[in-house]
């Protein structure tokens, strides 16, 4: 058993890994597989490390691959030949027919193991066409297939396609649990906390950001815009700040704040997310921007979530953004 992994391993997934080996092992293979639950929850690490399980040719009693026979190796490394994955050819974008046709195409190749499995993430991704494609495939799977989707919003999905599956919940894990997990993470300027705060409560992000450069340059930049519209007298500067970042993970972490925001105005108390940023910082913002505003920019700020697919100009997008801080709504 490989110790590294297992301690990287979230342990609220445990239970669900070792149902999956179960299933597995009674002969009980699903063709078609759900995994819902909540963004950061775990959904893509579970099927992951099943996939990897069943790779392995060494962990006869273990939960996790070994890391180190060759099944595991070539699983690591996006090799393998019974395995598929699936996502957006750009994150945040939809998956497309085309891609459906290769996994139809890849399921119907013979194959030397029992099982050959595709994974889809995000599985609500899938347009229509992708999706009605997949359904074909779900209703008469080749002997040997197992699909394997997870999706954050299985409304999404055509209910023909979740009525197929065989569902497997994951729920937000316990915060004690979450914050051991985390803890041998934490760095000096961010702890477990704090980093579970900045990842809107979203476990395996928080973990990212303790541990990975990438996730920390984005929140670097991501806290540096934020602030900017906390303090800036001028929308200008705000809109340079903003467009240094990604708005897929600028525009929730907006909304996180206006949530503070309301919080702070109601309770008078800076909420986990306020206290990244300190009351010198978002008391006079609140003070100034009111109650009222805090939620008609908030109820905006869900149409910027909706329009982050459209194809608009970045520089007009985080203008318009970021000038609805200074733009008074109309009284109602
Ligand atoms: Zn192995």
């Amino acid at each position: 058993m490989n110790g590294g992994a297992q301690a990287a391993f979230p342990p609220w997934l445990e239970g669900h890994l070792g149902q999956l080996i179960r299933l597995v092992g009674s002969g009980q293979t699903p063709s078609g597989l759900l995994v819902t639950g909540p963004k950061g929850v775990g959904k893509g690490a579970l099927i992951r490390a099943f996939l990897q399980r069943m790779a392995c040719t060494e962990a006869a009693e273990g939960l996790l691959g070994c890391g180190r026979c060759n099944g595991c190796r070539s699983f690591l490394g996006d090799t393998h030949p019974e395995i598929l994955e699936v996502a957006p050819d750009t994150p945040g974008k939809e998956i497309l027919v085309d891609s459906i046709r290769s996994v139809i195409e890849f399921l119907s190749l013979s194959h030397s193991g029992p099982v050959r499995s595709v994974f889809i993430e995000p599985a609500e991704a899938m347009n229509v066409n992708a999706a009605n494609a997949l359904l074909k495939t779900l209703e008469e799977p080749p002997g040997g297939a197992m699909i394997l989707l997870a999706a954050a919003q299985p409304a999404r999905l055509p209910a023909t396609i979740r009525s197929r599956c065989r569902l497997l919940r994951v729920p937000v894990p316990q915060r004690a649990l979450v914050r051991n997990w985390l803890t041998p993470f934490e760095q000096d300027e961010l702890g477990a906390d704090a980093a579970l705060a900045a990842c809107l409560d979203r476990p395996l992000e928080a973990r990212a950001l303790l541990d990975d450069e990438a996730a920390q340059a984005a929140w670097r930049s991501d806290r540096t815009a934020l602030e900017s519209l906390l303090h800036s007298q001028s929308p200008f500067p705000v809109v340079q700040r903003f467009l240094e970042c990604d708005l897929t993970s600028l525009l929730p972490r907006l909304q996180r704040l206006l949530v503070s925001v309301q919080h702070y105005l109601i309770q008078g108390e800076m909420d986990a997310f306020a206290r990244l940023f300190g009351s010198d910082l978002l008391g006079p913002f609140a003070a100034t921007l009111g109650m009222r505003e805090t939620a008609a920019v908030y109820q905006d700020s869900l149409q910027w979530q909706r329009e982050l697919q459209a194809p608009l100009n970045p520089n007009l997008r985080c203008e318009d953004i970021v000038l609805r801080f200074w733009r008074r709504s109309e009284p109602a």
